[in-house]
């Protein structure tokens, strides 16, 4: 009878649902064991103020599978984030861009350099998430004042008063935040107000058609202006031109991030781009 059940509820599923959850089984029995046999790696992708000098660099994951290849993070953060894998997975990012911080601080070209960190909202809102990124500094010598943590709006939606307390507690050791995607998700400017936040990151889709005639130059610039008179520096993501990188300086965007300047580099390509520019 059992038997009979599953053939009729099969019948309801179509097969590309079919193939799309086995596949999905797949990646995370496959994720798991990329965790354990350390698959995963760092880019990092600099950010630059309007001189053109870089600032520090954002770290991205990146997962060298063995079959596929590397693997871009829009393919499985989101299935991190909804097994929970974030959880461990995060916890690695935090460590390995911590421990290339710490050599960063180590050496005079790249000491004033800071990295930035991405965290999704269900590993901020473990209840451990506070401990353990300083736990993490405390294990890498990185210094806190050099770690910028980006968050997603996401965040605003429930319970500001818990992310306020957490973002405090980390500010009150010199961690920095920063708004990601900022524009595309639930802004509440009501909640913006009450972020301890230091920086809004303009969404690449806006700066994608900054110069194109329609409304995102409005929204870009309506964005810096919003950051700056609430005291926050501003910087745009995916700047692919001069003319996109012009543009937003003109408006006083106070940094980028983009292929204009580099892609996303491999640890040692970071060092090798960071020690050629700072000096
Ligand atoms: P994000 O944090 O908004 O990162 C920016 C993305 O834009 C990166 O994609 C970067 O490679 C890409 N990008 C940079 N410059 C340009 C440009 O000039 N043009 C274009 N078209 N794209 C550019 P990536 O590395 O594939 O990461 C995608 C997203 O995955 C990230 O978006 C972030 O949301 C997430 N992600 C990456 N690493 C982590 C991580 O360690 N933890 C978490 N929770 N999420 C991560
Ligand atoms: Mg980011
Ligand atoms: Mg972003
Ligand atoms: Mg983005």
């Amino acid at each position: 009878q059992a038997r009979a059940a599953g053939q009729n509820s099969l019948r309801f599923v179509d097969l590309d649902m079919q193939t799309a959850i086995a596949t999905r089984a797949a990646l995370e029995a496959d994720m798991r064991l990329g965790l354990e046999r350390g698959e995963f790696l760092l880019h990092y992708q600099p950010q630059v103020d309007a001189r053109g000098d870089p600032t520090g660099a954002e770290a991205l994951v990146r997962w060298r599978h063995p079959r596929r290849g590397l693997v871009s993070p829009a393919e499985f953060i989101p299935l991190a984030e909804e097994t929970g894998l974030i959880l461990p997975l995060g916890q690695w990012v935090l460590e390995s861009a911590c421990t290339h911080l710490a050599s960063w601080g180590a050496r005079p070209g790249t000491a004033g350099l800071t990295m930035a960190v991405n965290v999704s909202a269900r590993q901020f809102r473990h209840p451990d998430f506070v401990r353990q990124v300083l736990a993490v500094l405390e294990r890498t010598g990185a210094d806190p004042r050099r770690l910028k943590l980006e968050l997603t709006e996401g965040l605003l939606i429930d319970n500001v008063e818990e992310t306020v307390a957490r973002m405090i507690a980390l500010k009150a050791q010199g961690v920095g935040f920063s708004l990601d995607d900022f524009g595309t998700g639930y802004s509440s400017l009501a909640y913006l107000k009450r972020l301890p936040l230091d920086q809004l990151k303009i969404d690449q889709s806006f700066v994608r058609d900054v110069l194109a005639g329609g409304n995102d130059a409005t929204i870009a610039r309506t964005i810096i202006t919003l950051g700056k008179s609430l005291g926050l520096a501003v910087i745009a993501e995916g700047v692919e031109t001069e003319a996109q990188r012009d543009f937003l300086a003109q408006h006083q965007c106070d940094a980028f991030q983009g292929y204009l300047f580099s892609r996303p580099l491999a640890a040692d390509l970071i060092d090798a781009f960071m020690g050629a520019r700072t000096r």
